[in-house]
Parts: structure tokens; sequence; C-alpha cells
């Protein structure tokens, strides 16, 4: 990155309200109050006292994959989702598990495997099949991408609520319209809250299913390549394990029977021991997605809107928060070029100069 921020002197406290308390808006909140500028949280779905919000940051797998998501997103992302890791570990360096990630797949799948190593730097193609010792005598197929990291979302988000507390963050449990012009900047990261203000804006819904299986243990985020039902499973304490996810162009609430059982059939080819876990929720959450499904910054007078964070809202939110923090004070952030879009420009990049002088 450019300058840090930590080490700056701040020109000017401002008075900056933030739309929504999703990982978007609590990123964004963390990095401008840090900074010393008086931030103001609304979210309605917030309860009083500024614990997390139910929405589609709760819900997520928590990984924080660069590589292993790179059929989702351009490879430059890779660099901003491995700056993400890295802020998490200042963040919340207590609620992040860096042990990497493991891809599988069944014997008769295995082409899908190699076919994934294809977007792969030769240095990243690294097989060790035996880091699970509970699938490594059935998935004898791997690939180990060591610099992943995962979290547990509702924890980690509390965590980052008490520090927003601490850092003097006002809650509001309250709805906010970006276009109330009585802040010096307002961050709108409403999610799917600002699809009638912005009409490129999607939502893909995720189903997931979260069982206890006292009988199996994970140390790291595994993905199953399948070509019909790929699947990934989450560990989390105390053999809880979160499995997802569907990607079905729909903002439609709830889990189809079809979903359902395709994940649980998934998973109990995974281990037979999934035969005997118990289901603790079973539940759809839905990603804010732009067309070309990257995230975006866009500035609008004293508005900056950071949206359409799709399958990386915790990848990538903490990078774009140090982006718009950095853009407030006016320091250059090497980022920030790559979440600025605007679907008028042939090659859907602005450069960080054109994003200022249309501010
Ligand atoms: C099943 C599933 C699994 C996922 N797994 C992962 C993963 O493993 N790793 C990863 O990086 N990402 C993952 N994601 C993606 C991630 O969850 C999303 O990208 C992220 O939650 C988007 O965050 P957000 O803050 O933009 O939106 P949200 O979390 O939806 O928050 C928006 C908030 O804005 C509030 N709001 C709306 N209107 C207003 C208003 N007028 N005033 C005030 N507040 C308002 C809403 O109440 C809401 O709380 C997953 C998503 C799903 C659904």
């Amino acid at each position: 990155m450019g300058l840090s921020r930590h080490n700056s002197p701040m020109a000017q406290s401002l008075n900056i309200a933030i739309t929504g308390a999703g990982i978007m808006g609590l990123s964004a909140a963390y990095a401008l109050s840090q900074t010393g500028h008086k931030v103001t949280l609304y979210d309605p779905l917030m309860a009083d006292g500024g614990f997390p919000a139910d929405n589609a940051s709760l819900m997520a797998g928590g990984m924080l994959a660069p590589y292993a998501e790179i059929e989702h997103m351009p490879a430059a992302f890779i660099e901003a989702g491995l700056e993400g890791i890295k802020i998490w570990q200042n963040i919340t360096p207590e609620q992040i598990i860096q042990n990497g990630s493991l891809l599988i797949a069944h014997d008769e799948d295995r082409y899908i495997l190699e076919r994934f190593k294809q977007h792969l730097p030769p240095e990243k193609q690294t097989s060790a099949h035996t880091l699970e010792p509970q699938l490594s005598q059935k998935f004898t197929g791997s690939l180990y991408l060591k610099e992943e990291a995962h979290l547990d979302p509702a924890p980690t988000l509390s965590k980052l609520c008490e520090k927003l507390k601490a850092l003097g963050c006002n809650f509001q449990s309250s709805t906010y319209s970006p276009h109330n012009k009585d802040y010096d900047h307002i961050i709108d990261c409403r999610g799917m809250g600002a699809t009638q203000d912005d009409p490129d804006l999607r939502g893909v819904k995720g189903e997931i299913l979260i069982v206890q299986n006292k009988e199996f243990s994970l140390s790291r985020p595994v993905r199953l390549m399948h070509p019909r039902y790929p699947l990934y499973i989450v560990p989390r304490a105390d053999n809880i394990f979160m499995i997802g996810a569907t990607n079905i162009e729909s903002a439609g609430d709830g889990v189809s029977l079809r979903s359902g059982l395709e994940l649980m059939s998934a998973l109990y080819s995974l281990h037979p021991s999934f035969a005997e876990a118990q289901i603790l929720e079973i539940k759809a959450g839905i990603r804010p997605a732009y067309p070309d499904n990257l995230p975006r910054i866009t500035v609008k007078d004293n508005v900056i809107s950071c949206n359409g964070l799709f399958r990386h809202g915790f990848l990538l939110a903490p990078v774009m928060a140090e982006c718009v923090a950095d853009y407030i004070e006016n320091r250059h952030n090497k980022f920030i070029d790559l979440f600025w879009r605007d679907n008028n420009d042939p090659d859907h990049q602005r450069s960080e100069k054109e994003l200022r002088s249309a501010a």
C-alpha cells in the first residue's frame, strides 16, 4: 500500500455517517474511526448497543480465499484478497485462523481439480491430501492453498462492534438515507438495501447448512470440486460445520428442498459420519452483486457507495474500507482502481485521478 494511514497525521476530523452495519459498513467504520473521524453507524437490524445485524454478512462462510475464488474474480484481485487477510490479522488477530484451505475431488472428478489448477501460478499448485486425516484415504487428489484463512463471522462481527465502541463509534438502530446531506461524508454500505437507487444491483442467493458432527474434524475449509454439486465446508468451534453454498440468481428467501438434498448428499459423500450429524440450521442469504460480480466504490457528491461484494465481503471489505479512508484523506491507495467501475467506460476502469475529479 502507499502511505501508512496509522503513521501519518490526519488533516481534519470529519463527521461521517455510515449506512449499513454489514461487513462493509463495519469495516468502513473501523478504518475511519481509527483515523480519528467521528463516525455514526446506522442499521435498523442492529440491536441497541451495537450487536451485529442479522444480514448477509452474519450468514457468510467466513472464508478468506483469494486463490480458491479465482474462478469468480480476475487475477488482479488476488493481491487485494491477500491484503484483506493481512488487515484482518491487524483488526481481530484472535479470530483469524490461517491454516490454508484444501480443494479435493472424487477420483472420477479429478479433471475439475486439474482444470482449476490451470488458473493458478505453478508455485501454488501444491498437493497435500494427507493434511486432513479423515479425508485422506478417500480423496487422493488435492490442492493446498496455504496462504488462505478463515474466520467465524458471528464472533468476529461481535468483536469488531466491541472495538468500534471502544473507538467511540456511535451506533444507531435505525435507517438513514444517504440522500440526506447532514454529514461531511456518507458511506453507503446498504448492500441489497440500495437496490432502489442502484438498478445494476441484483441478489444472488446462497443456501447454507449448519451441522454438528462429533465424529469428524477439520483444521481448514475444504472445497469439494464436483461437476454438479460443488460444496465447501468450513469448520467452526465444537465440531460445528458450515456447508455451502449455492449460487442462485434470485433474491427470494428460503431454501428449496432440492438444494437441501443436494447439500446434504454432497456432505454425506464427503464422509459417512455425516449420516448421524445433527442439523442445527438450514437457511439462505442474499449476496449483493453487480453484473460483473465485482465490488464497486462509486462517488457522488459527498456519498461514497461501497457495494456488490458478492461472494467476497469478508475478503475484500477491509481493503475497500482502507481505500475509502485513504480517498477521504487524499492519500494514494494502490487498490482503489480495482474497485472503481463505470458501465459507460469500455474497459470498466477509471483511474484514481478521474475518480477524484468525479467527486
Ligand atoms: C451463504 C453465503 C456465504 C458467504 N460466504 C462468504 C465467505 O466465505 N467469504 C466472503 O468473503 N464472503 C462470503 N459471502 C459474501 C458476504 O457475506 C457478502 O459479500 C457480504 O455480506 C456483503 O456485505 P455488505 O455489508 O455489503 O451487506 P450486508 O451484510 O447485507 O449488510 C447491509 C446492511 O445494510 C443495512 N441497511 C439497508 N438499508 C439501510 C438504510 N437505509 N439505513 C441503514 N442501514 C441499512 C441492512 O439492514 C444490512 O444490515 C457469503 C454470502 C452468503 C450469502
